[in-house]
């Protein structure tokens, strides 16, 4: 049985050239900050991949500390919005404008922003659309941050989050604005620039790197400004801003993934929207509802079953060999109905029959052919949830 992975919004397969340059960075032991030549052999690698993952986000001469290597995703986010609350610089602004669909690891922190006394307004995001009345509603002197990520991670819906950082700067210039880049990186055309961020959280294994590496983009204004502290003191690695040995094998094995990535981008994102256009009308005419945003990043789709409780088809759909999500890798963990289909405008009920179906690069026609085919026939054959 040929295995069909389309998960890969939770996580995705190493690719051969991050393989390769962990293999060889398993061969250099050195510290990077030691002054001999196997610390300069490490640092030699850290500084590669620094630029390798730079490059990638459209900056390809990085000053110091504008790249922070951290150890996921979720470490540089919490990074971003604490390190920037507990900074020294003068703060009088109070408010932090999010989305009610943020990842957990963004949500979560703002949650303990706001118990701090921070206000926090969550814009809606029904239907995928993000709430821009709202935004302009907020958009004023008391705006201290804007988190907004940039690819939904369940329903794929591309927010405007360059109008919204650019809303927000107009109405406080020293309004810092971070984006949870995690999806949408290298499957999204953008630059740091082009958002007009001043955090950018990203992360290796969703990108075809491994897991436990991420990075923190940080702008030359928040470095000159001084506008970022760190959350883990020691030995002042990453520039001060994350002390700790870094994890050469897992940073070159992320240098190598974003240049792959990047270098395969142009073709690769078009070819998977395409194949989700094809899963999308694949399902015309049939009781599966598509949950399409009207912006939508060219990797994920997110459907609801005709009373068929998400577990049920997925459990169906592996026994076939495909593997897809009930939701994110995190509320599938958390129980529950996902919080960002209810978000979306989702009923308890159509949430919890929801499936996210995630593509890769290396999704064929013939992959989305046999997912429809296994819906079909679990549409057919299995036990309806009650009325
Ligand atoms: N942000 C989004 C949108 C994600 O989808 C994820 C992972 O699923 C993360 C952040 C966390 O990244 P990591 O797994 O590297 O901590």
């Amino acid at each position: 049985m040929k295995e069909i992975y389309l998960d890969n919004s939770a996580t995705t397969a190493l690719c051969p050239e991050a393989k390769a340059a962990m293999c060889r960075a398993m061969e250099v032991f050195g510290n990077p900050s030691s002054l001999h030549k196997r610390g300069a052999e490490a640092a030699k690698l850290l500084r590669s991949a620094r630029e390798a993952v730079g490059e990638a986000l459209g900056e390809r001469f990085l000053k110091d500390g504008q790249l922070i290597f951290t150890s996921c995703g979720t470490e540089a986010s919490a990074l971003a919005l604490l390190g920037t609350a507990r900074a020294k610089a003068r703060r009088v602004a109070h408010t932090i404008l999010t989305t009610d669909s943020e990842h957990p690891s963004v949500e979560n922190n703002l949650r303990l922003l706001e118990n701090e006394g921070f206000r926090v307004i969550r814009v809606s995001t029904a239907g995928g659309a993000l709430d821009m009345d709202t935004v302009r509603a907020h958009a004023n002197a008391d705006l201290f941050m804007v988190s907004m990520m940039l690819v939904n991670n369940e329903t794929g819906a591309r927010y405007p989050v360059e109008e919204v950082f650019a809303l927000a700067k107009s109405a406080n210039p020293s309004c810092v604005c971070h984006c949870d880049a995690v999806q949408g990186f290298l499957k999204v055309p953008f630059t740091a620039r082009s958002l007009g961020a001043d955090l950018i959280t990203v992360s290796a294994h969703k990108i075809h790197g491994p897991k436990g590496v991420g990075a923190l983009y940080v702008s030359e204004r928040m470095l000159r400004e001084r506008r970022l502290s760190p959350l883990l003191l020691g030995g002042g690695q990453e520039f001060g801003f994350r002390s700790g040995t870094e994890n050469i094998i897992g940073i070159s094995g992320f240098g190598a993934a974003a240049a792959a990535a990047a270098g395969q981008m142009r073709v690769a994102s078009p070819r998977m929207a395409a194949l989700c256009q094809r899963l999308i009308e694949g399902l015309s005419g049939h009781e599966i509802r598509v949950n399409r945003p009207p912006v939508a990043a060219p990797h994920i789709v997110n459907v609801t079953l005709p009373d068929i409780r998400s577990e049920t088809m997925l459990h169906f759909l592996a026994d076939k060999g495909i593997s897809v999500s009930a939701g994110s890798a995190c509320s599938a963990r958390g129980g529950g109905p996902s919080s960002v289909l209810l978000a979306f405008g989702l009923s308890e009920r159509a949430a919890a029959s929801s499936l996210r179906i995630s593509l890769s690069h290396e999704t064929s026609e013939e992959d989305i052919d046999t997912l429809l085919l296994a819906l079909f026939e679990g549409e057919r054959t299995l036990v309806r949830a009650k009325r």
